[in-house]
């Protein structure tokens, strides 16, 4: 079987690129490989969903800017029933003396982009949040429309379901080898011991990407790390509450009627790199988050503890200018490296 272009990797990055590659009006033959049709492991399900503009570079601002058009008019993009659960509430980053210098270079990128973002001292923040905590910092900025958080799952159901009248072929498997004749990518190989030709292969293999390029005998440098999000419940409730970053690099926002908090793991290292322990999720409880408004202030340790996130696999990794070694040319690209925000 001989495909024009062969994605492997079939979550949000695949099935996106299958997506624009027919709305741009490619007409070739698309195969969508995927091994995992339930998305049980995709970083895509597991991610924690969320879209912000406050970034340091254009690219990713405008790359925010493209799917937040695409928000906006969901319905009309994929009928009238489409719905993702968007919660406009915006991100609030929180600097410390420190850390303002880096805030005010970024919040100046953001601001020749458009973005809706403000950049506000200690005093300021508390007459918009009067519940936020200040103590050690020295500025936030707040993103007040054009961020928050959505359903992941459903964004991506909205992109497959779309798939299914554009003439792709879904495919179940593992992708298991690549062949190369020289320079060009020639064939992917299946574990069900098929083996399709291929004009293209697009790399979305999320996390996996290095290993599916070293099919192919490239050096990718992306692997896998564990990163822990916990779940946990507090008495107060704050209706305004944006998603918060302490300048420690924890963050929380609400998820609902609970929170969702993590981050600040180390980057380097053998994966997997954190199991979700119990002194990990002390950490945060024992007042990591003071200088954000302490929202754990009502957090009950026991029932928190027996709630612990999954470990999940995510690519840690910022984005690069230009081409790299393994994404070369147009006939093996790679969609990979949105630092952290590959979904959004
Ligand atoms: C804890 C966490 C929090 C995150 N928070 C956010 C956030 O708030 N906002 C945001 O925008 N992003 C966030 N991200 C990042 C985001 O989830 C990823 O950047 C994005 O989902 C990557 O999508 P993907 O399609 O490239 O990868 P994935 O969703 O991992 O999909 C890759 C797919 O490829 C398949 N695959 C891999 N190898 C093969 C093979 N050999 N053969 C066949 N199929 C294969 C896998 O089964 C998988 O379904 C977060 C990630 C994590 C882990």
């Amino acid at each position: 079987m001989h495909y024009d272009i062969i994605i492997i990797g079939g979550a949000i990055v695949g099935s996106s690129v299958a997506y624009y590659l027919r709305e741009e009006g490619f007409s070739g033959s698309i195969a969508l490989v995927e091994r995992d049709p339930q998305f049980s492991r995709a970083a895509t399900t597991l991610s924690c969903a969320s879209v912000r503009q406050q970034f340091s570079i254009p690219e990713n601002i405008l790359l925010s800017q493209f799917t937040l058009k695409l928000f906006r008019r969901l319905r009309e993009e994929f009928g009238a029933d489409a719905d993702i659960g968007f919660r406009e509430g915006g991100y609030l980053i929180l600097a410390g003396e420190n850390g303002l210098p880096i805030l005010r270079a970024n919040h100046e990128a953001q601001m020749a982009e458009g973005a809706d973002i403000v950049l506000e001292d200690a005093e300021a923040l508390v007459r918009r949040f009067p519940w936020l905590s200040v103590e050690g910092i020295s500025a936030g900025a707040y993103g007040r429309s054009g961020e928050g958080w959505f359903d992941a799952h459903a964004m991506l159901m909205l992109f497959r379901k779309a798939l299914r009248d554009k003439n792709i072929d879904f495919i179940t498997a593992d992708v298991t080898g690549i062949e190369r004749q020289g320079d060009r990518v020639t064939s992917v190989s299946l574990d069900n011991g098929e083996r399709l030709e291929a004009g293209t292969v697009v790399n979305a293999a999320g996390p996996n990407a290095g290993k599916v390029a070293a099919m192919a005998g490239l050096a990718l440098p992306v692997e896998p790390r564990k990163r822990n999000v916990f779940v946990f419940e507090a008495r107060e409730k704050y209706d305004d509450m944006p998603l918060l970053v302490d300048p420690s690099g924890i963050y929380v926002r609400p998820e609902g009627s609970v929170y969702i908090t993590g981050g600040a793991e180390p980057e380097e290292g053998e994966g997997p790199a954190v199991p979700p322990t119990r002194p990990r999720l002390a950490a945060v409880r024992r007042g990591d988050l003071a200088g954000a408004g302490n929202p754990h202030s009502g957090l009950r340790g026991d029932q928190a503890d027996g709630r612990l996130g999954r470990p999940l696999p995510l690519q840690h990794a910022r984005p690069e200018r230009g081409d790299r070694p393994a994404s070369r040319g147009r006939q093996f690209p790679v969609r990979q490296r949105f630092s952290g925000h590959g979904l959004q």
